[in-house]
């Protein structure tokens, strides 16, 4: 961290601002917002600084700069358009031990302004650290205009509320489920919008007076392949809501340092040498932490729907009948197949994408003739280990044994490892990865080398 973000009270505290001409008027703009006691040394005065002085917002040092100005400042501006005086005053703060603003030359400064967007008493900065200023800017822009105006009086509104929360509220969750609740609510944020505060009194006190120890809930949220960006933003919001995140082996660590921090996270898969938490402990688990009023996230790789078990996580929680929901996600045949360069179903090639679990119980239960038919692509899940029966079984039932074959390692996140083949090689091949891996059968395959550099 090159630089500790702080926000400071200035008010009634003496700033210096050296400089008086225009980039300094920006300056003397915010600091006074921030209810400074501008002092400003210079030469010469633009017209505004000599208005301020009039109406004695602000006090005039003229001259050129004197170290002795810097007694008793807590921060000092040095906007001057001549790098030499901007740099004695810095030093001369330096000397005295206060943070000084060098403006244009960031990275010299103790102390640098970052880009703001103020809704006050709600305040975002962004900084760069002077290294990439118009980076800061346009991500500034694009919060500028993510965050309502009305959020300010939501903030206000809160700041008057905290008492009486606490009152009503003995424990933490339940006042962290009403705040919730209160900075979600899209009709308090319409009335305050419209300047309506009677109506949003009459909003707040309702959702005082609603059932806020409220029953738990489970939402069985796909978290994709990997790549934390492939995650919905549903999903996102979910787990950042959450008290509690089940999860297993397939979800990568990206994706979980986007969950709540406070939340309790329990981990289900399987590690190197034990066994995988058996499914009824899950679906018990997901049932016990929602009937303590937790709001549970089971977060799970890929789609919840495609070889998941969610469905079977649901029976458990519908019996019970604990409310839940369900957010899909990119499944690791989109995923695998985007960031591979194999698209799954192409006009000359495949008609019909198939998704198959490798993993076969009873062998048999596959309809391999209706497998092995042309124009398809074939996706197997949890195939590695079968891969010597797959291969005999699609030769056998008619697949051409020169078939395009592909094997997506860690499909989407930055080790993912492709290889590629053909139908015959598929059990050899399958010794080359690890698990996680994705088998792709079909011509397509044999697209990625024209696809994969765009
Ligand atoms: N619900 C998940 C699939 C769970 S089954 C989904 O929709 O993607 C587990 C299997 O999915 C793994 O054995 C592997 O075959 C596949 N898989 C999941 N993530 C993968 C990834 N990042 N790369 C390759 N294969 C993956």
């Amino acid at each position: 961290m090159d630089y500790f973000p702080l926000f400071c009270r200035l008010q009634g505290r003496r700033c210096l601002l050296v400089g008086a001409g225009d980039v300094a008027e920006r300056k003397a703009r915010l600091l006074l917002e921030a209810g400074a006691d501008l002092w400003v040394g210079a030469p010469d005065f633009s017209p505004a600084f000599l208005q301020w002085a009039q109406q004695k917002a602000v006090t005039l040092l003229p001259g050129h700069f004197d170290p002795a100005w810097l007694t008793g400042c807590w921060l000092v501006v040095a906007a001057t358009s001549d790098d030499v005086v901007n740099q004695q005053v810095a030093e001369a703060a330096e000397k005295q031990q206060i943070f000084c603003n060098l403006v244009d030359a960031p990275q010299q400064a103790s102390a640098i302004m970052p880009s703001i967007i103020d809704r006050s008493p709600l305040m975002v900065a962004v900084s760069s650290g002077g290294r990439a200023p118009v980076l800061a800017r346009l991500l500034r822009e694009k919060l500028e205009a993510m965050l309502p105006q009305h959020l300010g009086q939501l903030a206000q509104r809160a700041g008057t509320l905290r008492d009486r929360v606490k009152k009503q509220f003995g424990s933490l969750n339940a006042r962290r489920h009403f705040w919730e609740r209160f900075f979600h609510s899209e009709r308090l944020a319409q009335t305050l919008a419209n300047g309506d505060s009677e109506r949003a009194d009459q909003i707040t006190d309702a959702l005082f007076s609603a059932d806020i120890a409220s029953q738990g809930e489970v939402a069985l949220v796909g978290a994709g392949p990997g790549d934390a960006g492939l995650l919905t933003l549903k999903g996102l919001q979910l787990m950042q809501q959450a008290d509690v995140i089940v999860y297993d082996r397939l979800v990568s660590d990206e994706i979980l340092n986007l969950v709540r921090r406070d939340a309790e996270r329990i981990f289900v898969g399987k590690r190197a040498g034990y066994h995988c938490v058996p499914q009824d402990a899950i679906n018990q688990l997901l049932c016990e932490q929602a009937l303590r009023g937790k709001r549970v996230v089971r977060l799970k790789g890929g789609d919840p729907f495609i070889f998941g078990r969610g469905g079977e996580e649901l029976e458990a929680l519908a019996q019970l009948k604990i409310p839940f929901s369900v957010v899909p996600g990119i499944t690791a045949a989109s995923g695998c197949a985007a960031y591979s360069g194999i698209p799954l179903t192409h006009r000359d090639h495949a008609q019909s994408v198939r998704l198959v679990t490798g993993h076969l119980q009873k062998s048999g239960t596959l309809a391999w003739q209706t497998l092995a038919a042309e124009q398809q692509t074939l996706v197997f899940y949890m195939g590695l280990a079968q891969a010597g029966e797959i291969q005999q079984q699609l030769i056998k039932n008619g697949m051409r044994s020169d078939m395009p074959v592909a094997l997506v390692e860690n499909g989407t996140s930055t080790r993912q490892r492709v290889v590629t083949g053909t139908l015959n090689e598929l059990e050899a091949l399958a010794g080359q990865v690890n698990s996680p891996s994705l088998m792709i059968i079909g011509s397509v395959v044999s697209l990625r080398d024209s696809l994969r550099w765009f």
